[in-house]
């Protein structure tokens, strides 16, 4: 899946980061919404500090860490309570202290633990237990049965091996009834089935293993289970077949089997149903294993009105009139074993465009009056078909690929195997469309066809490894979309993902997953970006051009339709590593341990000695275990650097592989400065220390072209973050970006405009005087921007960053130039057109007028370009009119004008105005039991409307609200991972700034 609020659809302009921050707790946690069913075996015991530190003492070797941390959250129950304070950088002696400390916790707990007649569970110690400890506590279905299973994950005793799918969905009344025929293997002795079923009303069962017979379904409805009893046991190797008849509504949100609608050019509302099944929604449309181990083979059926079509997986074998008037549509088997979760089928009016690749039919779809903006698409995955093809020397298996753009569609678009489905701004792109949009189109093509191997062919055992899919796709994203548009979208990307898993409130790429709303909360950018950052870090690492390239054909032929876990993929890596290189012990260390580290280079003539330790922000000295644990986190880093005698091409990088606390490397005394992280490929931030950066600056300011614009820009990167962390001074920052007014590259200009506008924010929140800095050193950059076509990616990249800018500071120029393109494209009626990326500065100016605003409302509702749509939506959203503001955020729940699929934009693009991030904060206060039941707890819009509604904050009385809130919600969301780190953000804001105003208000 394709979630949408990625860098790529902030496009290029320079708005919208969160400062990234710090630190959680104080959290009071509620249990999680599942109830723990099961005596000493804890669903998920362990709170994330307790993980970290067990992931780093696991690579340590030090099992004593385990237990002790174990027990201490397991004897406080309900809530989920404050780490003690420590400091954040603690002396040798305090970690002494530490060790001691723990150890005699340790000793305690463990003498408790082993008391004869206690066992503790989450509740701690409560009773004595004469009977087993793993006795497990049943619950009750609705029927007011014992229900037969206590776990969130079903048994492994029966897997499904093929499903019949018939399907009859009443668009008039927005309702289906389904016919499930699951074939199932025996795989151990069992008396029950149970499998996934939510929002079913399941009318009828029979079973049949030997002889047929009706059966009673037992349904937990908190789990989305259904169990069926059976008098006699099965035995391994028998296979037997359920039956289940059904009924349900369409569901009105973006999941399950949901129905969606668009007004036609004659202005009528045509409806239509889709599915989105990714992750836990199948069980939504029919009864079934859910889970992405249970592979099977799929057989649907499904009828319609004779004026729709339906499309599923594979190709339409045959129609068969009914009687009742309608048509059955079916669809051959599909010839490969598929997980529930990539299943999926469309009723609707669309109209197609067709092209064969290889042996395999292409088309795209959309609503018919968008047809034309579908050959783009069509052109593009044909292409990438192709490639892919031959990159992965393994055909796509399916005669036919089909790419459907959807008109109310929440992600941006869906891997579902032969029916990809989108989002209309990811899929549809006029011919006339800049290279920027047609870029971001190629991209999600790009990451979905990777998906058609990478998740589909093989495919992750579990939630937990979710980055297997993600974080590949996202890599061959950006991978593929730099070959062809020699964009550098991905560096970005890569900072965006460090800033993120600075907090104590990111996780590990792979991490446990116990139950829907950690599964949801996997879908963010450590999954996605950091998963795709470190691919790319070893694919640098690894000698050889083509040796990432063949671990991964190697581990794609090997486990070709099965599951596998990120062991299985670093050991193919290994297994072709011509050196023997050893990449699971290398990568291991990127994907158990949250974090990344940060490498502090000391110099002492030629001796160059390189130090780790974990990057974590956090300003709370409440964290003393945490803290603590980072003593301990040890990355084995693949370090490269360059130096004043060689730095620009690759033949330049020298590597040193840092696997230890610290090591030493030697230079000739004559180098001057050195460049660790050789164009940013590694996962890891440098602090080169007060001459080391001294060096680098004074060698940027004679010359900028000594380092690769990627080097300049993770400079800049680099020492905001350090800024951050408190070890350089945001005096050094600004003395850094002095060489700025050397700079032309977008990739620094982006970056550092990027980092300027977020301190700009939130100084404005402050009603502090507007960062002016920024156009005294950009001022003539800004003022040699054009305003005609521009053909070249990176220079649209440059432009649309510098005018956004220039224009959010009022800059003259900037506002007469953005408001005389607006009209002249509105007198040209329909016939002229804004240059693509200078579309969203134009609108954000037209938006802060009365009277253009009204005309950027209309022209919103007519504008047929999806692209050009939703930046006139961004520009709506950035008015500064209170009533405005407080309207659109209702259109936008309404769903009416404004459809609910863009409320996270709307939310984030309000947020970032002056009057509206007050407004925002009450709307979504206001609005929150609305706001879940359209987009889950802890899924992507979520995460990106709590982010964007706290991370403006900066103040003690704003984190309090924000944490009153949160805590107030319970089972509602207050455990969601964006809480904490909205909390840590608000955190390391309000740090930052009690720190850094005076200077800046001296400074500026
Ligand atoms: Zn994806």
């Amino acid at each position: 899946m394709k979630t949408f609020n990625s860098m790529f659809e902030e496009e290029p302009d320079v708005v919208d980061l969160t400062f990234p921050a710090l630190d959680p707790d104080e959290v009071v946690y509620e249990p999680r919404s599942s109830r723990l069913l099961v005596r000493g075996l804890g669903e998920n015991d362990m709170d994330e500090d307790d993980e970290d530190c067990e992931s780093s003492a696991r690579l340590l070797g030090m099992s004593f860490m385990n237990r002790s941390s174990a027990h201490r959250s397991s004897s406080f129950p309900y809530t989920r309570q404050a780490p003690p304070r420590s400091c954040s950088r603690p002396s040798a002696r305090t970690t002494v202290v530490c060790v001691l400390f723990l150890v005699i916790v340790a000793s305690m707990t463990m003498v408790l633990y082993f008391l004869p007649g206690c066992t503790f569970t989450k509740a701690g110690c409560r009773k004595t237990n004469k009977t087993t400890p793993f006795e497990p506590v049943y619950p009750l279905s609705t029927n007011g049965k014992l229900f037969p299973w206590a776990q969130f994950r079903l048994p492994r005793s029966v897997r499904p091996v093929n499903y019949d799918l018939t399907l009859n969905p009443d668009l008039n009344n927005m309702t289906f009834t389904g016919r499930t025929v699951i074939t199932m293997s025996v795989l151990h002795n069992t008396k029950i089935i149970v499998l996934h079923s939510a929002h079913l009303n399941i009318t009828k069962a029979t079973f049949k293993v030997g002889l047929e017979g009706d059966v009673t379904v037992l349904e937990y409805q908190t789990r989305q289970q259904i169990a069926v009893q059976l008098s006699e046991e099965m035995k391994a190797g028998q296979s037997c077949v359920l039956t289940l008849d059904y009924s349900a509504s369409l569901s009105h949100t973006y999941d399950g089997f949901y129905n969606s609608s668009y007004i036609d050019k004659e202005g009528n509302k045509r409806v239509l149903a889709a599915t989105q099944f990714e992750p836990l929604s199948a069980r939504k449309a029919f009864p079934c294993f859910d889970e992405p181990a249970f592979k099977a083979t799929f057989l649907i059926k499904i009828s319609r009105k004779s004026n729709y079509t339906t499309l599923s997986n594979m190709p339409q074998v045959k129609s068969t009139p009914l009687p009742n008037g309608l048509v059955q549509d079916e669809f051959e088997k599909t010839s490969v074993n598929m997980s529930t979760y990539l299943v999926a089928f469309i009723v609707a009016d669309f109209t197609p465009i067709s092209k064969n690749v290889s042996e395999t039919l292409v088309s795209v779809y959309s609503v018919p009056e968008k047809k034309e903006h579908t050959d783009y698409a069509l052109d593009t995955a044909s292409k990438l078909l192709e490639f892919y093809n031959s990159f992965f020397e393994i055909n796509y298996p399916l005669k036919k690929l089909d790419l459907v753009a959807i008109p109310d569609f929440l992600a941006g678009a869906m891997e579902n195997w032969g029916l990809i489905t989108f989002r209309e701004t990811t899929l549809l792109v006029g011919n006339q469309s800049s290279p920027l949009e047609k870029q971001l189109v190629a991209s999600v093509i790009a990451h979905e066809l990777a998906h058609q191997w990478f998740g589909n062919l093989v495919t992750m055992s579990w939630w937990n490894d979710l980055w297997l899919n993600e974080g590949f796709a996202t890599y061959m994203q950006y991978i593929t979309s730099y070959v062809c548009f020699q964009g550098n979208l991905f560096l970005a990307v890569r900072f965006r993902a460090l800033d993120k898993d600075a907090l104590n409130s990111s996780h590990a790429v792979s991490t446990e997953v116990n139950n829907p709303e950690q599964v949801e909360e996997m879908f963010d950018s450590v999954s996605y970006e950091k998963g795709a950052s470190i691919l790319m870090m070893l694919n640098t690492w690894l000698p050889g051009k083509q040796q990432f390239r063949k671990g991964i054909i190697q581990y794609l032929k090997q486990f070709s339709g099965l599951n596998t876990d990120t062991d299985d993929l670093w050991n193919s890596l290994t297994q072709v590593s011509a050196q023997h290189h050893n990449v699971s012990e290398m990568m291991r260390s990127w994907t158990s341990q949250k974090g990344f580290p940060l490498v502090t280079v000391s110099r002492q003539g030629g001796q160059v000695t390189l130090t780790q330790e974990h990057f974590l922000l956090t300003s709370d000295k409440t964290q003393q275990l945490t803290v603590f644990c980072t003593l301990f986190s040890l990355w084995n880093i693949p370090v490269t650097y360059v130096t004043d005698n060689c730095s620009l091409g690759p033949e330049c990088i020298q590597m040193f592989n840092l696997k230890t606390k610290s090591g030493t490397l030697e230079l000739p005394e004559s180098v001057k400065w050195l460049k660790l992280n050789y164009r940013n490929t590694g996962f890891y931030i440098v602090h080169y220390g007060d001459e080391g950066w001294a060096a680098l600056k004074d060698a940027l300011s004679s010359n900028v072209q000594v380092l690769t614009q990627e080097d300049r820009a993770s400079l800049i990167h680099n020492i905001f973050a350090l800024s951050r962390l408190g070890r350089v001074s945001f005096y050094q920052v600004l003395n850094l970006l002095k060489y700025m007014s050397n700079e032309t590259e977008s990739c620094p200009v982006t970056e550092a405009l990027l980092q300027l506008n977020v301190i700009y924010r939130l100084l404005d929140k402050r009603q502090e005087d507007s960062l002016h800095y920024i156009l005294y050193r950009f001022g003539s950059l800004m003022d040699n921007q054009t305003w005609g076509e521009e053909e070249s990616v990176s220079k649209q990249e440059l432009r649309s960053a510098l005018l956004g800018s220039a224009c959010s500071l009022n800059q003259e120029n900037c506002i007469q130039q953005a408001k005389a393109l607006f009209k002249h494209y509105d007198e040209s009626n329909g016939t002229s057109r804004i240059p693509g990326d200078l579309q969203q500065v134009v609108f954000t100016v037209a938006a802060q007028s009365n009277e253009d605003w009204l005309t950027l409302l209309h022209m919103y509702q007519t504008v047929t370009y999806d692209a050009e749509k939703r930046k006139m939506l961004r520009g709506l959203a950035s008015t500064q009119d209170a009533r405005r503001i407080v309207w659109i955020l209702k259109a936008g729940l309404r769903g009416d004008i404004i459809q609910t699929q863009e409320l996270p934009l709307v939310i984030s693009t309000v947020c970032n105005g002056f009057a509206g991030y007050l407004f925002a904060w009450d709307f979504i206060q206001e609005n929150w039991d609305r706001l879940i039941e359209k987009f889950p707890i802890g899924s992507y819009a979520i995460q990106t409307i709590i982010k964007s509604a706290t991370s403006q904050f900066s103040t003690q009385a704003h984190l309090d609200r924000v944490q009153g809130f949160f805590s107030s919600l319970k089972e509602r969301g207050s455990q969601m991972r964006s809480v904490q780190e909205a909390l840590e953000t608000i955190r390391l804001n309000q740090r930052w700034m009690d720190k850094n105003l005076p200077t800046l208000q001296k400074w500026l």
